[in-house]
């Protein structure tokens, strides 16, 4: 999936790195890039690359992260990337989002 901008420095997304065990998880989960591990733990690279999905807080084993799912704007850039794809058509997530 494409790429999407999102507003700088306003991410809700906290990782607290003491009970960041180094699994891997949100790095792997994260369809926006936004963690590296290094040296065992996890690090935000992308904070503003984070479109607030929540699918990071809700699959960490040790509750070491923390974000304000937006679900709104995750409607937005879905029905954003299905006009991209599918001009025309009807479909996406539900409008009225942000
Ligand atoms: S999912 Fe949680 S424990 Fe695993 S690397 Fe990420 S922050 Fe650390
Ligand atoms: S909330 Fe979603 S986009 Fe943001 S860091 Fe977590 S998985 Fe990535």
């Amino acid at each position: 999936m494409k790429r999407f901008a999102y507003l700088e420095n306003v991410a809700t997304l906290e990782l607290n790195r003491v009970r960041c065990v180094g699994c891997g998880m949100c790095a792997h989960i994260c369809p926006q890039q936004v963690f590296l591990i290094r040296e065992r733990k996890s690090e935000i690279v992308e904070r503003d690359a984070c479109m607030e999905c929540g699918a990071c807080a809700l699959n960490c084993p040790v509750d070491a992260l923390q974000v304000d799912a937006g679900v709104g704007c995750a409607s937005g850039i879905i029905t954003e990337w299905w006009r991209e794809r599918f001009p025309g058509k009807k479909g996406g997530a539900a409008s009225g989002c942000c």
